[in-house]
């Protein structure tokens, strides 16, 4: 295989290796809040925390940043496990912020009593006004200086539920002048009687992200706790808060730049919107960059790891292009996924020399380079269907399909010629009478030269099936750019053919198995929506990239 890639994360950890820096193994953790669905962006810090874990034979934890209880549920915990394990990662310990509620509110008593947080009584906008701006100071609350006793106190009653939600907040007391903001003593604690979907009605005073989070981190021994680059000013915070409390380990935190996928969004409060008003058919509908979306589309847990390995991890934000995601899906898909034939657009073609009611096995390989793939029975008979478009009654240039007159070899079959074209009353092709060359099979015919070949399916033999055509969600590269991401969304993501024929040899596909459509893109089976006697397919990627025409 190929060499890991140098990349800044992999050099400070092995720097940290060489100076025997930790005296433990390589410790990372993904840390998703169950919010929503796991996204392509999502599917970067996962690939790398779990990837430099086990590079350096060390553990990466899958912990629920679990604090925010209105926007959380357990189905979307249970997605993000599925996805997770579906990338092809497991993790060695499960977690969750919520397992460390006592943890995290003694601590909050330790910062008490040493002086280092106060309870307030100033309302969210207030304490927001008086926390200032990057040119001017914060200004100090009235309750900053309450005696430690009083703050122990109120604290106390706060987690007994003697107060209204937003009556008091807990404060760490750092410095209201600090250039940065975030240290300017910021809110650790609020009341909010909300239902926890793990501690149910326990609780009703939350911890706030910063302070859960490098403590989380500490308590699970992690070393190298990587996050994206918003995060980087708040590092002084998360070492002030652990060096206060003198937790027995202080992993590292280090910043890298998210992803940002051109032509679609990864933010999860956006993939809610387009869920919740019903832009998409769901959090898994095969348009949405989540790996639910991913998966349904056919894409492979292969191509999102060699996508995340090519993009690269670094300090600086950039867009990627969807070019790059399709090209490894592409990759992957082209090396491994059995070729059949499936027409989208079915014309009927009468060979007119060929024997009524015989029906010929032809056994055609389901891989042009891989033997190993083995063959496949297809059914050939008198009358085919072949595409729409693969036949014209005047060629544009340079066209090498069907034309009257004309002949092409039908993929894995012989080689025919149209004779004769049938319109209806409007004018409208309704059907093609050809022959066929008996002596072409597997040859070339002799004295003249055939260049096209086109993919078909016997009429009477093969599955109706549907097949959805997917596109870009947003017809703009930078949708998160726009002032309502709404307005750019691409009004023709999905085209649903309702009237395809496929080859009998699909109605054994499964929702694991993927093809290449002879000619026309790659695919999968729909998970949800097909069922016997009516198969959808969904198109995972085109054969090319054709989208910039
Ligand atoms: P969103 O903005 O979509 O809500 P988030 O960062 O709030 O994302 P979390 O559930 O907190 O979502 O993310 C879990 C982990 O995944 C975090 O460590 C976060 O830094 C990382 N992550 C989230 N989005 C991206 C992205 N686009 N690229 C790389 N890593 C990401
Ligand atoms: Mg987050
Ligand atoms: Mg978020």
């Amino acid at each position: 295989d190929n060499p890991i890639p140098a990349n800044f994360i992999r050099h400070i950890i092995g720097d940290d290796l060489k100076s025997n820096k930790h005296s433990s193994k390589v410790a990372t953790r993904f840390p998703p809040e169950p919010n929503g669905y796991l996204h392509i962006g999502h599917a970067k810090s996962i690939c790398l925390n779990f990837g430099l874990a086990a590079e350096n034979n060390g553990t990466c934890n899958l912990r629920f940043d679990d604090t925010n209880p209105e926007k959380e549920s357990i189905e979307y915990m249970e997605s993000i496990e599925r996805d997770v394990k579906w990338l092809g990662f497991d993790w060695d310990g499960l977690f969750h912020a919520s397992d460390y509620f006592e943890q995290l509110y003694q601590y909050a008593e330790q910062l008490i009593k040493q002086g280092q947080a106060y309870v307030d009584s100033l309302s969210p906008e207030e304490i927001r006004v008086n926390r200032g701006t990057l040119t001017e100071p914060g200004k100090e609350s009235p309750d900053r200086h309450r005696p430690i006793e009083e703050n122990l106190d109120l604290f106390r009653r706060m987690r007994a539920g003697e107060f209204a939600d937003g009556q008091y907040v807990l404060r760490a007391k750092i410095d209201m002048a600090s250039p940065n903001i975030n240290m300017r003593d910021p809110v650790i604690y609020r009341i909010r009687r909300v239902h926890h979907h793990r501690t149910a009605d326990a609780w009703c005073i939350y911890p706030m992200y910063d302070y859960t989070h490098c403590i989380s981190d500490a308590l699970e021994g992690i070393t190298h706790s990587i996050c994206t680059l918003e995060f980087e000013d708040h590092r002084p915070l998360y070492d002030w808060v652990l060096e206060q409390l003198k937790t027995p380990c202080h992993p590292q935190q280090i910043e890298f730049a998210r992803l940002q996928l051109e032509y679609t969004i990864v933010s999860k409060r956006k993939l809610n919107q387009l869920v919740m008003e019903k832009h998409v058919n769901g959090w898994d509908d095969p348009r949405m960059p989540t790996i639910a979306g991913l998966k349904r589309a056919g894409v492979t847990p292969k191509a999102i790891r060699e996508f995340c390995e090519r993009i690269g991890v670094t300090k600086q934000n950039s867009w990627i292009e969807m070019s790059v995601l399709e090209y490894c899906i592409r990759e992957d898909l082209n090396e491994n996924s059995p070729r059949a034939m499936a027409v989208m657009n079915p014309l009927r073609l009468v060979i007119d020399n060929y024997p009524d009611g015989k029906t010929e096995q032809l056994v055609i390989g389901n891989h042009p380079q891989k033997p190993e793939l083995g063959n496949r029975d297809v059914p050939f008979s008198k009358v085919i269907l072949i595409e729409q478009d693969d036949f014209a009654e005047i060629p544009p240039p340079k066209f090498k399909r069907l034309v009257n007159g004309g002949e092409v070899r039908l993929r894995g079959a012989y080689v025919i010629q149209c004779n004769e074209v049938l319109k209806d009353d409007n004018g409208n092709i309704v059907e093609l009478r050809c022959t066929y060359d008996p002596d072409t099979l597997g040859k070339n015919p002799e004295g003249r030269k055939v260049k096209g070949v086109i993919h078909w399916v016997s009429e009477q033999h093969a599955l109706p099936a549907e097949i959805r055509l997917y596109d870009r969600l947003f017809t703009v590269p930078n949708p998160d750019n726009e002032a309502n991401f709404l307005d750019v969304l691409n009004p023709d993501s999905l085209q649903i053919l309702s009237d395809c024929r496929v080859e009998t040899s699909l109605g054994k596909a499964t929702t694991d198995s993927r093809y290449q459509f002879e000619r026309t893109g790659y695919f999968c089976l729909d998970s949800k929506d097909s069922v016997d006697g009516k198969l959808v397919f969904n198109r995972t990627v085109t054969l090319r990239d054709s989208w910039e025409k």
